[in-house]
């Protein structure tokens, strides 16, 4: 039987819940449990694939073509496990599912209510990922803060699973601890509104995690155990790190992991802690210094291009590298100012984007990091802006363009995926998750993979166009992965440059802080030898 754990927030949102949930998850992982998680959002889209990155930050792909939240990239992250479609959930999905049962008539003419039919959809949610994944511990976020009118049924499907299953269950309850602007006064009373309103949902928390700008002193955790009737190994600090990586350590310091096993009646089964604070000591000794431009359409918000975020910097970490990653809004990178913008950065990104706006600036950014030998790394839209930018520039083709800005370009350079054909289908969908890709020997890709064949994850709706392809080829590009059922281009480079490597999928999605993916890991490489070839030049 899999045991469940339950984390749920209050106060305010956005401190960092996933973090925490991910984090619980890495200890008890290093503890010898095997762990899976999940996120409820109470929101009604079905899924955030809908979702502008303004509203919801980055869409998060599984490897079953889920479009989720981008917690499930902290837990994958944190876990190291490959989470599903139906680790991410919302409010929408469960209604959606409901009302069609009941246009189905699977409800035998009763009345379908929020309890029990809504929740017992959510539970149902709960059991069926613990019975699929086999897991020890379910760990299971509730997304907002609780009082929400939005996730109610979540709450209350999870006070259902804890009568179920009192003694396999556990709630860990995040709070933010505020202080008087300007004093340093800790404030414990939104805490314990905060307990107050989950008692009144008749849950009790387990474990209380508290975020605070300053550390919480004796008496703040006095008034909570006090007041929320824990005891104090009960309560946790989680105070801000330099490195996110570093809760796991901060919780395990504070004996949150024993503490959990605890009240599961669990011990460790075999002990890896000493792993990840290894990992998280290495990553702080970083010396050397990079700075990579990540050139991108939704660079207003800093969550829009997350995995990618983490990636980057996990890669440098591991050659000994503190990467800070700059955003860079393509709408303002022109012919005319490139150099100026770009050439402070010893690396390139362009990565996901839909629709044609910026896209200008991007093409612009793959001639600069082209024609000046600076490493660049394209995804996804990325790698379809860096055929565009070949073809005009290189092949000679002025108007080559995508169908995506411009449907009626005589030179679609990318194209739908039966673009080929004279009927072209425009309502295709995605291609979603994960993809085979067969590397080809002696390329870049093959070198920095080690192995010919690999998994990647995909979310886009256009292809290169296979009609170009040799003359691509005749100008010095290599096809270096391939989808072969369909013969699908994955993967582009060129070999006379130092890192020019395009990738249709998306990399990030695979990127672990223990074992960051390998064309983030070859983007930093040559971006810091780039870096050393500019300050030798610069010192002659
Ligand atoms: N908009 C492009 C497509 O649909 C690229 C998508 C992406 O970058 N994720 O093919």
């Amino acid at each position: 039987m899999a045991k469940f754990i339950f984390v749920t927030g209050g106060v305010v949102s956005g401190i960092g819940k996933g973090i925490s949930a991910g984090s619980v998850g890495r200890l008890l992982k290093d503890n010898g449990y095997s762990v899976f998680m999940q996120k409820f959002d109470p929101y009604l889209n079905v899924d955030p694939g809908t979702m502008s990155p303004y509203q919801h930050g980055e869409v998060f792909v599984t490897r079953d073509g889920g479009e989720t939240d981008l917690d499930l990239g902290h837990y994958e992250r944190f876990i190291d496990e490959e989470l599903t479609k139906n680790s991410s959930v919302t409010s929408g999905r469960i209604y959606s599912n409901v009302i069609r049962k009941e246009r189905a008539g699977d409800y035998e003419g009763k009345t379908v209510q929020v309890i029990p039919h809504v929740t017992n959809e959510i539970k149902e949610k709960i059991y069926s990922v613990a019975e699929e994944s086999g897991a020890d511990f379910i760990i299971t976020e509730i997304g907002g803060t609780v009082g929400d009118i939005e996730s109610q049924p979540f709450i209350e499907a999870i006070r259902q699973i804890h009568s179920e299953n009192s003694d396999d269950v556990m709630f860990l309850h995040t709070v933010l601890i505020p202080t008087i602007p300007g004093t340093d006064e800790l404030k414990t009373k939104p805490a314990q509104h905060s307990f107050k309103e989950l008692m009144s949902y008749g849950i009790k928390p387990d474990v209380f995690i508290l975020r605070a700008d300053h550390p919480i002193t004796e008496d703040v955790y006095e008034k909570i155990c006090l007041f929320c009737d824990l005891p104090r190994e009960a309560v946790v600090e989680s105070k801000t790190v330099d490195l996110i990586y570093e809760v796991p350590l901060v919780f395990k310091a504070q004996g949150l992991d024993q503490y959990i096993l605890r009240h599961f009646h669990l011990k460790t089964r075999e002990d890896h802690t000493a792993d990840w604070a290894k990992m998280c000591e290495s990553f702080k000794s970083a010396k050397e210094k990079l700075s990579i431009a990540l050139v991108g359409k939704y660079t207003a918000l800093g969550d829009s291009y997350l995995s990618v975020v983490e990636a980057v910097r996990d890669a440098g970490y591991h050659i000994g590298a503190n990467v800070e990653v700059s955003y860079i809004d393509s709408e303002t990178v022109k012919a005319k100012n490139a150099k100026e913008i770009l050439s402070a950065y010893d690396g390139i990104i362009i990565p996901g984007a839909f629709g044609s706006r910026g896209t200008d600036g991007m093409i612009e950014t793959v001639r600069y990091a082209r024609e000046n030998n600076v490493p660049y790394l394209g995804i996804c839209m990325g790698m379809q802006i860096a055929c565009i930018e070949i073809a005009r520039d290189v092949l000679g083709i002025r108007d080559a363009s995508s169908l995506e800005f411009d449907p009626e370009t005589k030179n679609p350079i990318i194209t739908f995926l039966d673009g080929q054909s004279e009927n072209i289908d425009r309502g295709g969908t995605l291609r979603l998750g994960n993809n085979d890709c067969a590397l080809t020997e002696n390329t870049l890709a093959h070198q920095l993979y080690g192995q010919k064949n690999i998994v990647e994850r995909h979310r886009h709706r256009y292809e290169f166009n296979n009609k170009y392809k040799e003359m691509f080829e005749q100008n010095g590009v290599v096809f270096s992965g391939i989808q072969l059922a369909k013969n699908l281009m994955e993967i582009i480079e060129i070999p006379k440059h130092p890192y020019f490597i395009g990738a249709q999928f998306h990399p990030e999605f695979k990127s672990r802080p223990n074992a960051p993916h390998p064309l983030f890991t070859g983007l930093v490489r040559a971006s810091l030898e780039n870096r050393k070839q500019s300050s030798a030049k610069k010192s002659k």
